[in-house]
């Protein structure tokens, strides 16, 4: 397919790649009738080179002096310049140009296309066309359908400006930074709500798409300006044009002479006249000269009259100065001196006496030798002016001689030029329009200028990006291959393959022609590629630096070195029964004093233990040591309960298997431990663990919903074990609203009439502890009665804690905590 397209591309190129760009074709618009019928105005006519041309040949050559291509015909062929003529036209063009001249003969015709090429040409629509252009290419970028199927989400471009509405640049770079700034993302019951993916990813994602867009039109205009910048900077800018200054010789002879009576029509004879040596032999001879010119200027000169007789046959010639040599100022002068006809009729007789040569006739030239200089328009002029005023004589008579009739003899003229040459601005024919080579050099140091400023943009941006988060950076660089999964991708329990390396997914995904699933679950990004039976998968947490997050093999292994070293700790929540207003039990929490970077709460390592598959030993650790502490607080007369967080995987283990082994160890009242699942959702989906849970109910074992958010997730209820249900902070902390209130009244009215108890999770305030109070809650956990703590420093609190105090043995709890 690929070479299908390449072999097409190469015949377009050869067959229609205009000669500028190296091709062999030209594009001439009809620009007049003068080919009609078969070629009118505005149609496109398509030249091609050819090796020869022939008379009958319709072909385009530019004509210098018009500044132009024309399409005429070939209808004769002189020497090696060709006569063209158009068809309608009864004249022949003047311009004859020569083969190199020819741009091509006709090839294709493509009526009126002419006349949308010269609008297209048009800066205005060009720039309309663009927009046009764009436009649709950004519609194609933003619904870029997924390579193999997979329904990847369209996103309107309402909504894509929407976003880049809300999210300036600005407001990326800085969710980009603050990405790592950590906040525990809830299960919820709606997998929609579970799996939704940061805002600012997304956008990023956008943000990727369209910086490669850009990315490639600012290169390519980066490779236009510099192939343009090639051929502008190697043309001058300015070429010189000739423009020569044009002036004129002007002479007027005149002569004149007495006659005798009776011979001419009066007695003296006028220019024109014959001159008769036997009628008088003195004849005055006049010359007057003028330089025409424009803005002359120190003109002035030398003139001398001579008469020179010849015989045109045997050369023979002999000058008589009429005048001495002469200067004048200025642009005229006249001259006037006598002629003695006589004087060259004796001459020519002594001439012929002595060579015995007889022509039948003599010329007589009556030359003025002028030479003047001076400055023409500001220009040196430099000319001589040596004009004849021929008689024939043929012995007898002296007649003025008139060869060309359009000439007057008497009146000759000379016509001169100084060579001048204007500066003019250089131009670059680009598909037939001339441009400036100055105005090129701009648009193409322009357009440069902007690509690069552009592309530095980018570069900027990403690189910026690289050193504030790399996962903005995986969504950047990878975007177009990632899809949003909306699958629980991230946790297949078995047949997952970490990778060490992002780039190793995507050879996967194009070695398998797949996209690469993407996912941010609990503040861990996952990107999957599935093969088969198994999954590929690159995981980033948001642990650690933005810049440089963990991998989840990184932190899987850091996790195992803190469990080996024994950096987890386990803190306790008090829970406060309502009714009472005693703290009843304890909800042990995990904690990571971690060696470099401190105490790390269970919403930060919990998601990436439970991603790892290290919970597992994590949660056996803490049941051991939890119970223990309950075992000391219980022995010592302290009636409180545990309860133990069970993770989605704990629950896919056998965690029924080990609580009965820990409770029967230890001798602990089964009734004083709660153990606490994932949403309904969860469970349910969990079909197998339902009858582990329903044993450990009924072995007395409480078991409590925890993070239940709504109506949806107690309408599975009445079909799981369960004993509690704990409502989570974001309910407890809607109730200042009085129409969420309501709704949080009816939930605890729905449990109860379940037969469930009730607890509320992060109350902070009074206010909440009283509204629950009012609503027959049965228990209360939060910083306002406690926050999560060692055992030892829970203890002492609650030492002090006047509920407590009455309690019989309590004392004896002093000092003994488990840690
Ligand atoms: P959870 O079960 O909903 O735990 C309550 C979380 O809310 C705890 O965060 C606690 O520190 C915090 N909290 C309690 N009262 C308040 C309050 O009044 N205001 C606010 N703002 N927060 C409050 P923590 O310890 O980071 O635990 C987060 C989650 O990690 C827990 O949510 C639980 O699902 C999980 N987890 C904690 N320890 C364990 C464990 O040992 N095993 C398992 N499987 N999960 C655990
Ligand atoms: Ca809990």
């Amino acid at each position: 397919m690929a070479a299908l397209l390449i072999v097409v591309l190469a015949a377009v190129w050869i067959a229609f790649a205009p000669i500028q760009m190296g091709g062999q074709t030209a594009y001439v618009i009809v620009d007049g009738v003068s080919m009609e019928p078969n070629f009118h105005f505005g149609d496109l006519a398509i030249i091609r080179q050819a090796k020869s041309y022939q008379i009958g040949d319709i072909v385009a050559y530019k004509n210098i002096p018009l500044k132009r291509y024309v399409f005429h015909r070939i209808i004769d062929i002189q020497s090696d310049h060709f006569v063209l003529k158009g068809d309608n036209n009864s004249w022949n063009d003047s311009y004859q140009p020569v083969q190199s001249e020819l741009v091509g003969k006709f090839w294709l015709y493509l009526p009126h296309v002419g006349s949308w090429v010269r609008w297209a040409r048009q800066p205005l629509n060009m720039g309309l066309m663009a927009g046009i252009l764009g436009g649709i290419l950004a519609i194609g970028i933003f619904y870029r359908r997924n390579r193999n199927g997979i329904n990847m989400k369209r996103k309107s471009i309402g909504e894509w400006f929407h976003n880049l509405r809300l999210q300036s640049f600005h407001e990326i770079m800085s969710k980009a930074s603050q990405s790592r700034i950590f906040k525990p993302f809830k299960t919820n019951p709606l997998l929609q709500e579970q799996t939704s993916n940061p805002r600012h990813i997304r956008n990023l994602n956008h943000w990727g798409q369209t910086l490669e867009g850009i990315f490639f039109l600012l290169a390519l205009i980066a490779f236009a300006s510099l192939v343009l910048g090639y051929f502008a900077f190697t043309r001058p800018t300015q070429q010189n044009v000739p423009d020569n200054i044009n002036y004129q010789q002007v002479g007027m002879f005149s002569y004149s002479a007495n006659a005798p009576a009776g011979i001419y029509d009066s007695t003296s004879i006028h220019s024109g006249d014959p001159l008769f040596p036997k009628l008088t032999c003195l004849v005055n001879m006049r010359f007057s000269y003028a330089l025409a010119g424009i803005q002359p200027e120190s003109l002035g000169g030398t003139y001398q009259l001579f008469a020179k007789i010849l015989d045109e046959q045997s050369g023979w010639q002999r000058s008589i100065p009429l005048t001495s040599q002469t200067t004048f100022v200025g642009d005229t002068f006249v001259v006037s001196a006598p002629l003695d006809l006589c004087q060259v009729e004796s001459l020519v007789a002594s001439v012929e006496q002595s060579t015995t040569l007889y022509p039948s006739y003599y010329s007589l030239n009556i030359v003025p030798v002028v030479a003047i200089n001076g400055k023409v328009a500001g220009h040196e002029l430099n000319d001589t002016f040596a004009p004849a005023l021929v008689f024939r004589f043929d012995k007898i008579v002296f007649s003025l001689v008139n060869d060309d009739p359009k000439a007057n003899p008497l009146n000759p003229t000379q016509a001169g030029s100084i060579k001048n040459f204007r500066t003019e601005a250089n131009t670059l024919t680009i598909l037939g329009t001339d441009y400036e080579v100055g105005k090129l050099r701009l648009i193409t140091l322009i357009g440069l200028l902007i690509s690069m400023a552009g592309i530095a943009i980018i570069a900027g941006f990403i690189s910026n990006l690289t050193r504030q988060s790399r996962e903005a950076l995986l969504q950047l660089k990878y975007g177009p291959l990632l899809v949003e999964a909306h699958d629980r991708i991230a946790d297949a329990p078995s047949n997952i393959i970490d990778v060490g390396a992002m780039e190793d997914l995507v050879k996967l995904a194009e070695r398998n022609n797949s996209m690469i699933l993407y996912q941010s679950r609990n503040s861990i990004n996952f990107y999957t590629v599935r093969n088969g039976a198994s999954t590929y998968r690159y995981a980033l947490s948001e642990m650690g630096n933005a810049a440089s997050p963990l991998t989840l093999v990184e932190l899987e292994e850091d996790l195992q070195r803190g469990l080996e070293r024994g950096e987890f700790e386990v803190y306790y929540q008090p829970i406060l029964t309502l009714a009472d207003g005693k703290v009843s039990g304890v909800e042990a929490l995990m904690r990571w004093q971690h060696p470099e970077r401190g105490l790390i709460p269970a919403s930060e390592f919990i998601p990436v233990a439970e991603a790892t598959g290290l919970i597992n030993p994590l949660g056996d650790w803490l049941l051991g040591v939890a119970c223990a502490q309950l075992k000391t607080w219980r022995d010592n007369g302290l009636p409180l309960t545990l309860s133990i967080n069970l993770s989605e995987h704990q629950l896919r283990g056998d965690p029924a298997g080990s609580i009965l082994r820990v409770l029967q160890n230890s001798g602990i009242d089964p009734h004083a431990l709660q153990i606490e699942v994932p949403d309904t959702h969860i469970i349910e989906r969990l079909q197998n663990v339902i009858p582990k849970l329903q044993d450990l109910k009924d072995r007395g074992v409480q078991i409590a919903i925890d993070d239940a958010t709504g109506n949806s997730a107690l309408s599975p209820l009445p079909q799981l074990p369960m004993t509690n249900i704990k409502l989570e902070r974001p309910v407890v902390e809607r109730i200042v609203d009085k129409e969420k209130a309501v709704n949080l009244q009816r939930m605890i009215e729905a449990a109860r009439g379940l037969g469930l108890k009730v607890s509320a999770v992060g109350v902070e305030t009074q206010e909440q502890l009283e509204f629950l109070r009012s609503q027959y809650c049965t228990f209360a956990q939060g910083y306002l009665i406690g926050r999560p703590t060692s055992a030892q420093e829970l203890t002492a609190s609650l030492l002090d804690d006047r509920k407590l105090k009455s309690t019989e043995g309590f004392k004896n709890l002093q000092g003994e905590a488990i840690s």
